[in-house]
Order: C-alpha cells, then sequence, then structure tokens
C-alpha cells in the first residue's frame, strides 16, 4: 500500500510530488525546505555523498568531487564520473539524486516511496529513457512510467482533457530549452511536435553576466581576459555571483556585482540587452517547431505554458506577448508544474489500473487516500465528465528514420522514409525493387538523423549525418530474378519508439526481420554492481 510519486529529474534542479487525498498535486520540500533540490552530487567519501544545495556549495572548494548536469550524459555508456578512486555511471549519478528526493520526501511524509513516475525531456531517444527507467531501479524505486516533461507540465496546469485544445509549453530550464506543441482532445494527450536547443539555458544568461564583469574588470584593471578567465577562484565566485546578479534581475531593476574587491552595476535593460540574441534564439526554435506542426495540421493555439526556472525572466513573457500576441500565456509554477503533472499521472494511471495490464504492465497497488486521490483529480482534471477513463499519452518519435537505396544513378543513398514528429506507433511500407538481375542478397541499412520532411532535396539525407542503427541481409532469394523484383519492406515503430524492419520478397515468401536495439543501456551485470555501489553509499 503506498502513494504515488512525480519527480522531476532536472538538469540543474530536481523536485518531487504526491497528489493528496483531495486530488490537489503538492510538491515535497526536502530536508533543508526548498521546493526543489539541485541536481548536484557531492561525494565527499567513497561511501558519503551529498546532493542538493550543500554539494553546489562544495563547488567552490572540491570541484573535482562534485558532479554537475548528469541529465547530459543519460544514455552515454562512455561516460564515467571519478571521485575518490570510484567511478560511478550517469545512471548511478542520477539514482544518488533520486535516493535523496525519495528520503527526504519519505521523511517528511512517514512513508516509503517507492511507486514513481519519472520525467525526462521529449526529446529523449530510447537509450536515454532507458537510463532514466534503471537510475530509478538502481535507487530502489518502482518506476511506473517514464512521461514526457512538456506532457506532465501540461497535465498539471489543469489541462482539461476533455476540451479539444493545443497548447505549446515553452520550457527554458537552466541547460536546455524545449517547446514542445501538445493536442488534447476526449482524454488523449498528444505530443505534436518537438524542438528546441539542448544547449541553451539559463546558464547562458549567466555566462553573459560573467563576460560583462570580465570585460569591465580587464578594461578597469588593465588584464587581458585570458589572465582574468585564469584566475579558477574568481570564475567559480563569479558563476554563483553571475547566478544571483540574473535571479535579482528578475525582480529588481538594477543589481550590483561585487567580487575580487571589484563592483559592477547592472541594470534590467542592460541585461536584456546583453541577451537578446539568446532569447531571440528560443523564439527561432519555436517558429520552426510551430512550422512543423502547422505541416501536421495545428495553426491555432489556446495558450502557452511557461515551464522552466528561467520563464521567470520579465524577457521570456515580454517577447513572447509581442510575438504572439494571439495567444494567452500562462505562468504558475514553473519548477514544480512537470513533478505535479507526473504525480497527477501516476496517479490517474492508479485509478485504471486494467489500462495498464492491458498494455502488460502491472497495476501499481495503492493506498486508500490514494485512491480517494485518484477519484479526485478524475473529477478536476476533466476525465470524469462523462470522460471516465486513463489520460493516453501519445508520442511522436524524436528522429527522422532513413533506409540505403540505389536511386536511378546507381548510388547508395540514404532516404528518409519516416519523418522526425511522426506520431507513434506508426508503420510504414516501401516498395522497392531489386537493382540486378538474377540478385540473390538484399542489403537492409536502416540509419536515424535529424532532417525533418522537406529540409534536404529529394529527403536524401547527407551521409555523415545520419547513425546506422541496423543492418542485415536477405536472402538468399530464388535465382532468376529480373531487376526491379518488388520486395516489400516494413518499418515499424511502437508506442514507445522500439524499431523493427521487415522485408520480404512476396513471390517466394523470403523475409528478413531486424530490429534496433537499446545500444547505450546498462547491461544486467552493471545494473546490479550499480544497486550494491548505491546502497553501501549513505545519501545527505
Ligand atoms: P530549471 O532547470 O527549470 O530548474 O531552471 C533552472 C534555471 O532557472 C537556472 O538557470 C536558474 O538560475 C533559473 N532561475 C530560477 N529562478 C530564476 C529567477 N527568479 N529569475 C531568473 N532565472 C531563474
Amino acid at each position: 500500500m503506498a502513494k504515488i510519486f512525480g519527480i522531476d529529474l532536472g538538469t540543474t534542479f530536481s523536485c518531487i510530488a504526491y497528489v493528496d487525498e483531495y486530488g490537489k498535486p503538492v510538491v515535497i520540500p526536502n530536508r533543508e525546505n526548498s521546493p526543489v533540490t539541485p541536481s548536484v552530487v557531492f561525494f565527499e567519501t567513497a561511501d558519503n555523498v551529498s546532493v542538493g544545495e550543500i554539494a553546489k556549495q562544495a563547488l567552490q572548494s572540491d570541484p573535482d568531487l562534485v558532479c554537475t548536469t548528469i541529465k547530459r550524459q543519460m544514455g552515454n555508456q562512455d561516460y564515467t564520473f571519478y571521485a575518490n578512486d570510484k567511478e560511478y555511471k550517469p545512471e548511478t549519478v542520477s539514482a544518488l539524486i533520486l535516493g535523496k528526493l525519495a528520503k527526504d520526501a519519505a521523511e517528511k511524509l512517514g512513508e516509503p516511496v517507492e511507486n514513481v513516475v519519472i520525467t525526462c525531456p521529449a526529446y529523449f531517444g530510447l537509450d536515454e529513457r532507458e537510463a532514466t527507467r534503471k537510475a530509478g531501479e538502481i535507487a530502489g524505486l518502482n518506476v511506473l512510467s517514464i512521461i514526457n516533461e512538456p506532457t506532465a507540465a501540461a497535465i498539471s496546469y489543469g489541462l482539461d482533457v476533455t476540451t479539444p485544445q493545443t497548447v505549446m509549453v515553452y520550457d527554458l530550464g537552466g541547460g536546455t530549452f524545449d517547446v514542445t506543441i501538445i493536442k488534447v482532445s476526449n482524454g488523449v494527450i498528444e505530443v505534436v511536435a518537438t524542438g528546441g536547443d539542448h544547449h541553451l539555458g539559463g546558464k547562458d544568461w549567466d555566462q553573459a553576466i560573467r563576460d560583462y564583469f570580465v570585460d569591465q574588470y580587464c578594461a578597469e584593471n588593465g588584464t587581458t581576459r585570458d589572465d582574468v578567465t585564469a584566475n579558477f577562484e574568481l570564475m567559480a565566485d563569479l558563476e554563483v555571483k553571475c547566478e544571483q546578479a540574473k535571479v535579482q534581475l528578475s525582480e529588481r531593476e538594477s543589481t550590483k556585482l561585487k567580487a575580487e574587491g571589484f563592483r559592477v552595476e547592472l541594470s534590467r535593460e542592460q541585461f536584456e540587452s546583453l541577451t537578446r540574441n539568446l532569447l531571440e534564439n528560443t523564439i527561432q526554435k519555436t517558429n520552426e517547431t510551430m512550422a512543423e506542426a502547422q505541416r501536421k495540421g495545428v495553426d491555432k493555439y489556446d495558450k502557452i505554458l511557461l515551464v522552466g526556472g528561467s520563464t521567470r525572466m520579465p524577457q521570456v513573457m515580454k517577447i513572447l506577448q509581442e510575438t504572439y500576441p494571439q495567444i494567452p500565456i500562462e505562468f504558475c509554477d514553473p519548477d514544480a508544474a512537470v513533478a505535479k503533472g507526473a504525480a497527477i499521472f501516476g496517479v490517474n494511471m492508479a485509478a485504471y489500473p486494467e489500462a495498464r495490464e492491458a498494455a502488460g504492465e502491472a497495476a501499481p497497488v495503492v493506498d486508500a487516500a490514494t485512491q480517494q486521490a485518484a477519484e479526485e483529480i478524475t473529477k478536476t482534471w476533466g476525465i470524469g465528465s462523462g470522460q471516465q477513463g486513463p489520460m493516453v499519452i501519445r508520442n511522436v518519435i524524436s528522429k527522422s528514420i532513413a533506409l540505403e537505396l540505389v536511386d536511378d544513378d546507381g548510388q547508395d543513398k540514404l532516404f528518409n522514409q519516416i519523418f522526425k514528429n511522426t506520431a507513434i506507433p506508426h508503420t510504414h511500407t516501401l516498395r522497392a525493387g531489386t537493382i540486378v538481375d538474377n540478385q540473390t542478397q538484399v542489403h537492409l541499412a536502416i540509419f536515424e538523423n535529424d532532417y525533418a520532411a522537406g529540409a534536404v532535396p529529394g529527403d536524401i539525407v547527407p551521409r555523415d549525418d545520419a547513425k546506422l542503427l541496423t543492418d542485415g541481409d536477405m536472402g538468399p532469394l530464388p535465382s532468376g530474378l529480373p531487376k526491379g523484383t518488388l520486395i516489400e519492406i516494413d518499418l515499424k515503430i511502437d508506442d514507445q519508439g522500439l524499431l523493427a524492419i521487415d522485408a520480404r520478397h512476396p513471390e517466394s515468401g523470403v523475409t528478413k526481420h531486424l530490429e534496433v536495439l537499446l545500444q547505450n543501456v546498462m547491461s544486467e551485470e552493471q545494473l546490479n554492481e550499480a544497486k550494491e555501489q548505491v546502497k553501501g553509499i549513505s545519501i545527505l
């Protein structure tokens, strides 16, 4: 018997929430009484780590023992963080962050935290999603589902899922910018298009202030930029102070920045002009994503939802109002919206165990308060009003899928077959022909890439921009077949985004099945090792 928790495992901050018996999503503050916990881990010793604010402070004294922005490495098996002669994989570092959230929440509520829904960016591929799930497992949690951050945010903004509508989620966090367009109707929440820039976020706004300070410092003291940036102590000090200055400028018209006895005054106006290009970058990405949504028939928006700590900067609301004056903008709880939405989704899952069982997953066993919560949110979130049923989330694939084919000139080229932002599950059948007489083998090679429909002439993808997913040969085909013999190829993507390829020669019944396996995922053995490693670590 247990509650269900929603966890926003963020790049810079993480947050945990649950739904109370009145159907209200509530954030559970950490031990330090903060609703959000910096996603920072300080490996103080081999068996003691601290996570959050204390770890962030240790960045100044022991930067080598502090791991930040681990989310960027999820799904990258080549990455290892080394501290105190020990190795930590991204899943393990994330498990420690999850462990801190779960431990503090359990302490606050007086009951264990087990069932969780964890969120990840919409652009995360299968490997990264699986890594996120594994991080939960390593932390000893029962991961019910991994859902997209913008979807969770949309749910938590009180989306009435019985009213058909289209919302745009503009999420500017600490290290990433994501824009996602979501359509809602009849309990189905569907991602229509997703885009953004994974290396643009609040930290770039901090950097702009830092550059400004360094320029002023150099002018005043007659030193070079290289001299100043080589002063690690000053740079570390500035990292913290510039972020503080930025946060202050969200409330005040000007702020003062002081480091190494040098003071700089910065007005909000100056700050906005220093960072105008960054902001315009987000609008450009938003327009690109809207253009993709338009190709899929979306040309009217009911609202823009603001998510991510950096949307607190007044410049964000201002530029969105200027650029899209006809769309209402909602801003309520940018830090907690994602965790709250994940908790609501989890509780909704509990209310409809049969939907989970139908999907071949075990339904969570929940306590009476959660059952009550489920009934309440069913009313609050519109699902009850004549629309009893589970929330259904539909996703799109984040990469395009290309097949290697020979063109009319006899050249091997990569032709895109399924485009990114296609709703999944999806099946595409291609009818191709053999290229020479008496061909007995057909080589199949499948690639992923970032090119949208029409982005390159003929949808032929430059080979250097594509990644091979899988390949294999079909054959032997019967001998004596003429050139141009029909070969049918099905590319099937399931609702989780897993791709399977079935090729056949219909005349003879010769077939070939290929699957794209998760490539950058911990093995069972590594997972067990990581679980043991984390068990032996005490988290503060
Ligand atoms: P997130 O990744 O969504 O947790 O957002 C973290 C980012 O939001 C960091 O870059 C913070 O500096 C930034 N942030 C948080 N609060 C504010 C604020 N009041 N004004 C400006 N930026 C903020």
